[in-house]
């Protein structure tokens, strides 16, 4: 979808919300537009040429600081893509009431037409103008990963500001989605896709929103069809069939879909899409080349988990699911939502439901700014507190602990144990919040619309306290 009618649709659903939302005059308008973007165009000489590439850093938001949000690698990125993401990144942060403004990146490039030493020259280059510029530093602007980039991208972003700015004591949370190695945190890599099965949970969990779509609270067994099997999509699946026992029915990659009614065992799925560069000839499934169609087959859950703009006006009125969970950012257009909620579908936003990764990020930089991490200074005190306990229960009722539960309850958590944790708590909060904000006296609102008001309320709370 191109940039500007995704920009329009993010702008509409704000609008939308912003109505219901008491503010001072023009407050609406100064939230919505984006405040700058840095448009930049350099060179790199590559394989015995200078190649020109574009890219973008969009600012939305400063109401808090750093501004934070991914940086895309796609060859047919532009700056309303962009502008639309950095939007959106205000709002999750917002309603997750993460200490972040919004900003988003893009390098219009296809990362498969360069090898490894390439790209790292490229992205290096890219950095040094994010950096001189302002558009990169701890305190101020903080990427991560998003599609076509990755933590060995986030490690060389991070690396080059180091050598720019050398004193800088807190560079390396400079950038979010780094290896463990460099900086990064347990857990950061799958968290989006965990994100995506809290807030599934956390629906089922609540049976007075369940209710309209007429499905059991139980989990176990709901069948769900997956568009995009990326580090989101994948996570995602692979967690709601092996902690939940959700089917997997469909999955829907770039060269077509796989179907098997039982359900996909999804890491050899994933091995598959991986060593052939698609999901044809998976075997013991189905295979449609015409992936897209598969998004309107019936199932329970439907996770558009790829691109912006998947369910449209023109598919929408046939989506046979009960419930859309949003993994990607933007995957409904307005007109479809119109069409989803008159249809009873129930939507998940995705400024809820993939906030998973932002807020591991979250975790990540602060763990960077503080310099130590997490659990590191209370781990073995819980041990030593738990191992009491153990031993004065066992002394007074006489009965030892079953051996494998005693080291469950005496242990104490690690990195990735506060990781999930923190996430979960704060998944079910901001459900709690999406949930009693959609009721007010004015009727029921979606979810999207109950969202965007939390976060629009933030934002303009943040402006007005600093008087504006
Ligand atoms: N790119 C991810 C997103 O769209 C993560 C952003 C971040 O962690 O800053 O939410």
């Amino acid at each position: 979808m191109a940039g500007k009618s995704f920009l329009r649709d993010v702008d509409r659903q704000f609008e939308a919300a912003a109505q219901l939302v008491p503010m001072q005059d023009g407050m609406s308008e100064k939230i919505r537009v984006c405040n700058a973007t840095y448009v930049v165009r350099f060179g790199v000489r590559l394989r015995g040429h200078m190649h020109t590439f574009l890219g973008w850093r969009a600012v939305h938001s400063t109401h808090v600081s750093p501004a934070k949000g991914g940086i895309r690698y796609a060859p047919d990125a532009d700056q309303e893509e962009v502008e639309a993401l950095a939007a959106l990144m205000t709002y999750k942060s917002a309603l997750l009431g993460l200490p972040f403004g919004g900003s988003k990146g893009a390098l219009q490039i296809n990362p498969a037409d360069w090898q490894q030493d390439e790209l790292e020259k490229i992205t290096r280059r890219f950095t040094q103008e994010l950096t001189r510029h302002s558009f990169l530093s701890p305190s101020q602007n903080v990427p991560a990963p998003d599609m076509g980039t990755n933590e060995r991208t986030m490690v060389w972003m991070t690396d080059e500001y180091r050598r720019w700015a050398p004193n800088d004591i807190n560079a390396f949370a400079c950038v979010t989605g780094k290896p463990l190695a460099a900086g990064g945190i347990e857990g950061r890599i799958e968290a989006t896709g965990r994100g995506v099965q809290y807030a599934i949970r956390e629906l089922f969990r609540h049976e007075e929103d369940l209710a309209p779509t007429g499905l059991s609270p139980d989990l176990a067994d709901k069948s769900v069809i997956i568009q995009g099997l990326g580090n989101v999509g994948y996570h995602a699946a692979k967690f709601l069939s092996e902690d939940d026992g959700c089917r997997i029915i469909g999955v829907i990659e770039r060269d077509g879909a796989v179907y098997r009614e039982q359900g996909l065992p999804i890491e050899q799925l994933k091995q598959h899409l991986n060593t052939n560069n698609g999901v044809r000839g998976f075997p013991d499934a189905a295979f449609v080349a015409d992936g897209a169609s598969i998004l309107t087959r019936r199932c329970d859950i439907l996770i558009p988990a790829a691109m912006e703009g998947a369910i449209t006006e023109a598919n929408a009125g046939s989506i046979n699911a009960k419930i859309v969970a949003e993994a990607a950012n933007g995957p409904t257009t307005f007109e479809a939502d119109a069409i989803l909620r008159s249809r009873g579908v129930l939507v998940l936003p995705d400024l809820y439901v993939n906030a998973g990764g932002v807020i591991v990020s979250y975790f990540e930089w602060v763990k960077n700014l503080t310099h130590i991490p997490f659990g590191l200074m209370e781990r073995r005190h819980h041990e030593t507190s738990h191992r009491m306990l153990a031993h004065s229960l066992e002394a007074m009722t006489g009965t030892s602990f079953p051996d494998g539960q005693a080291r469950a309850f005496l242990d104490g958590a690690r990195e990735i144990d506060l990781v999930r944790s923190g996430l979960d708590d704060m998944m079910r909060g901001a459900y709690e919040e999406i949930s009693r904000a959609r009721k007010t006296d004015a009727g029921n609102h979606d979810m999207r619309t109950a969202a965007y008001m939390i976060a629009i309320r933030r934002v303009s709370e943040a402006y007005s306290v600093i008087g504006l």
